[in-house]
């Protein structure tokens, strides 16, 4: 990971490596934070933050969810990342709020500790090494969302995603999928999924995963093209005849899918609909699409400011 020079910490920009936290952090301990993943695009207006909006109310909604009182609103918080990113003279990459129980008292409950907030980014390129990904479905089933608040996007929830990601190390596989208990595709480690079949765009409903900012602009991406898109329980089986596939999120924009548990789909390559939707996306992002501006935040002044 490359350096930038600030990290904002409870409402200070302090030097990367002075960005430090106690052993006995309470989140450390059981995983009770919250955190968003951003992505910070050049435009040709200058570098542009992606749906921050959407970024900041789902961290205010998973800090309510674990009933954390930040001293910090969702205004205030939008303005410390567009603040974080200008400071750091950042061009392009990745945006890390974090929300968490700080050091105090270490019973289960997280009373008793500061409610803490840093945010950090930083440079980061393609998630996957590879054009086109090769998943397994993993033995482990998507974690339960009647024992949590699955649509929150907290840290102990990613031990499931550690837990899939040890199971495809060292094998050619680059990402794990997970089913829910009752066999329904769920999501990957970090993305939603989608199939393409019968000139469709389908993806698992809410309920059993994250509601993805990546996946809501695929879906209203697609039908303001005119291509229909559909929420419903997906098999295996259904992903395995299906003509496309490919995950979404922050990190991995729009990845497509060559095979899932070595059986191809389609004819195993990127499939005209993945590449159009795909392409679509890199334009939006990057500003060059009027329809949607609005989902970009321009960070201006985001000149020499780094030292
Ligand atoms: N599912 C999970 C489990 C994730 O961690 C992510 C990444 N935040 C996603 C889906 C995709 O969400 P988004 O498009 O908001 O990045």
């Amino acid at each position: 990971m490359k350096k930038t020079p600030w990290i904002w910490k409870n409402g200070q920009l302090i030097q990367w490596d002075d960005a430090l936290t106690h052993v006995l952090t309470h989140t450390l301990h059981y995983g009770g934070g919250a955190f968003e993943g951003i992505r910070l695009y050049p435009t040709e207006k200058g570098p542009a933050i992606f749906r921050l909006q959407e970024h900041v109310d789902r961290l205010v909604y998973s800090c309510g969810v674990l009933g954390m009182d930040l001293p910090w609103d969702g205004p205030a918080i939008f303005d410390a990342i567009v603040e974080t990113v200008r400071r750091n003279g950042l061009n392009y990459g990745y945006i890390r709020p974090i929300a968490y129980f700080g050091f105090g008292e270490l019973g289960v409950s997280a009373k008793g500790n500061p409610n803490e907030l840093a945010i950090a980014c930083w440079e980061w390129d393609a998630y996957f090494a590879h054009e086109l990904i090769d998943i397994k479905v993993s033995k482990y089933r998507r974690i339960n969302p009647e024992a949590t608040v699955i649509d929150a996007k907290i840290c102990g929830h990613y031990v499931n995603g550690i837990l899939s990601s040890l199971e495809i190390q060292n094998t050619h596989y680059h990402e794990a999928l997970f089913l829910t208990a009752d066999d329904h595709i769920a999501e990957g480690a970090g993305e939603n999924f989608f199939i393409v079949a019968d000139g469709k765009l389908l993806t698992p409903p809410l309920g059993h995963i994250l509601p993805g900012i990546t996946r809501a602009t695929i879906m209203q991406l697609a039908r303001d093209q005119g291509l229909p898109v559909e929420e419903r329980n997906l098999r295996l089986e259904d992903a395995l005849q299906a003509d496309e596939a490919f995950f979404t999120g922050t990190a991995v924009e729009v990845t497509p899918i060559g095979s899932i548990n070595d059986q191809p789909i389609g004819n195993g390559q990127v499939g005209p609909i993945t590449a159009q939707i795909k392409q679509l996306y890199q334009d939006v992002v990057h500003g060059r699409v009027p329809a949607y501006q609005s989902f970009l935040t321009p960070v201006a002044g985001n000149e020499q400011l780094a030292s």
